[in-house]
């Protein structure tokens, strides 16, 4: 067993790092608070050859694996926490299960030009009625002539402001083996958005209507049965939210500590307080400990996807212990840390989102105790 990343890996994280610090941290401020997507950096990503780390290279990919990923997304966040987000859109986000489920057409058409940093493509699998209990949902695709007729409605859909194409889980019968997915192109007829929403992270969505929507019969992803395949795919998405937290926290960790060991109060610098001390102890043990089930979570899955059990340990981890860390940070800060003029606030903001999107800390919890104690049926 051996807890220090190889050779190439930490030759990979330090040229991630070095163009991080020097092409994105100068803008990482008003990146954080522009809602906007930012398409510069994710042309430069592209360049740099960071989308699409773990997909095979027979697909446009680098042909990498998923610590690949776990790396680069947290090498970006520590110089420009926002610019993580593109990373997670062209690694761990549904382009992973549609690169795993696309037909050859579907890939020619929408994952050369997400892999290229211009396009974005959304996941809709949230419904008003159906959020944790997602196999509830009730967005239909009815049989019409070769294609599908779809009608419903999505909620909280990331990115869907700027998506080229939504991967859209439908229902195309009872249950869950009624449960598929299909791609639906947002220029489609009987597309619309609602009003533009903002998340307390600042993060735009907007509803999205399926109101008679025709897909053809090129555009179905996984008919009915597909649902347990594509859930499988989202333990990446997963594992790029997770990583994002702890790396968010880690962000703020480091503001805490330039900022203890100069800031002076009451004739000390504010690092010989036992009570600060002690924060950073805490949170030190949180890190590592969070950062561990997040490589074991990746490495365990290598090329593949992660295990359930793995991203939901991993997911928590990260998730409730990053969100604690940033919050000790930003109280290390006083004043300045609650300032929009830091970064803090932001990183807390995303943390505090990533505890419900994705599976909510209670869901993950629920997944944990099934793999404890075996699955309860009422
Ligand atoms: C920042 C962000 C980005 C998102 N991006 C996307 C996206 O791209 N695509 C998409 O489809 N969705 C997305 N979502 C939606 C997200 O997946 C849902 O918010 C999440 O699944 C929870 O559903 P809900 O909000 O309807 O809450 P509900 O399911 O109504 O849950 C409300 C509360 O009850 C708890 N709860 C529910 N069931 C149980 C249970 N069995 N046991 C214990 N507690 C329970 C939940 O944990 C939560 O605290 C996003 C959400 C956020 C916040």
């Amino acid at each position: 067993m051996h807890f220090e990343l190889r050779e190439e890996q930490q030759q990979f994280q330090d040229t991630v790092l070095r163009f991080a610090r020097d092409e994105l941290a100068a803008g990482a401020l008003e990146r954080a608070h522009d809602p906007n997507y930012p398409w510069d950096v994710s042309r430069k990503m592209a360049d740099m050859g960071l989308m699409g780390l773990c997909l095979p290279e027979s697909d446009g990919g680098q042909g990498g694996s998923l610590m690949d990923a776990v790396i680069a997304i947290q090498a970006v966040a520590s110089a420009c926490p926002r610019s993580a987000d593109v990373i997670q859109a062209g690694n761990f986000g549904p382009v992973r299960v549609f690169a795993a489920y696309g037909s050859p057409w579907q890939k020619e058409r929408y994952l050369k030009p997400i892999l290229a940093g211009e396009a974005l493509i959304s996941v809709g699998m949230s419904e008003p009625e159906a959020g944790s209990a997602v196999t509830e949902l009730r967005t239909s695709a009815t049989p019409d002539g070769d294609g599908y007729r779809i009608n419903g409605s999505k909620v909280f859909t990331t990115h869907a402001p700027y998506a080229a194409v939504i991967l859209c889980y439908v229902r195309f019968g009872p249950g869950v083996d009624g449960i598929g997915s299909v791609l639906i192109d947002t220029k489609s007829e009987g597309f619309r958005y609602g009003k533009v929403t903002q998340f307390m992270s600042g993060e735009e969505w907007r509803q999205l209507y399926f109101d008679n929507v025709y897909v053809p019969p090129e555009m179905v992803v996984l008919k009915d049965g597909g649902f347990r395949r594509q859930i499988a795919g989202f333990n990446v998405e997963r594992l790029g939210n997770a990583a994002r937290s702890i790396a968010l926290a880690r962000y703020c960790f480091e503001q805490a500590k330039s900022w203890a060991l100069q800031r002076k109060q009451f004739g000390k610098r504010i690092a010989e307080f036992q009570g600060i001390q002690w924060k950073f102890a805490e949170m030190k043990i949180k890190l590592d400990a969070a950062q561990l089930l997040l490589y074991q979570a990746a490495c365990r899955a290598d090329a593949g996807f992660p295990s359930a059990e793995d991203t939901a340990i991993a997911k928590h981890a990260c998730n409730q212990w990053g969100f604690e860390i940033a919050n000790e940070s930003l109280q290390i800060l006083g004043g300045a840390g609650y300032s929009q003029d830091l970064l803090l606030e932001y990183c807390l903001r995303r943390c505090r989102g990533w505890m419900i999107a994705g599976g909510s800390l209670e869901i993950l919890k629920n997944r944990i105790a099934e793999s404890v104690l075996g699955k309860f049926r009422s």
